[in-house]
């Protein structure tokens, strides 16, 4: 079976990847970067995507991830 990996991704506010430098306030460290601000932080997983809805903090998206691991546990423990 292949390792699954569960991990936080900042998002923009159109839903796509923020890979730039931000500063802790969200906004594009460098203006040139054609980076529209980094709004969300999507919890996805390697198995099923996006896990439910994306948070607009990243401190709330960090239980989601735990919590999201726990249920794969869960779901081995029982087969
Ligand atoms: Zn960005
Ligand atoms: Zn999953």
């Amino acid at each position: 079976m292949a390792r699954i990996t569960i991990y936080v991704e900042p998002r923009h506010a159109d839903n796509t990847t923020c890979d730039h430098t931000v500063k802790p306030s969200g906004k594009p460290r460098d203006l040139k970067s054609g980076c529209p601000g980094r709004t969300q932080f999507a919890v996805v997983c390697s198995e099923h995507g996006d896990v439910g809805t994306p948070h607009h903090v990243k401190q709330l998206a960090e239980p989601a991830v735990t919590e999201h691991r726990q249920e794969h546990r869960a779901a081995l423990a029982t087969r």
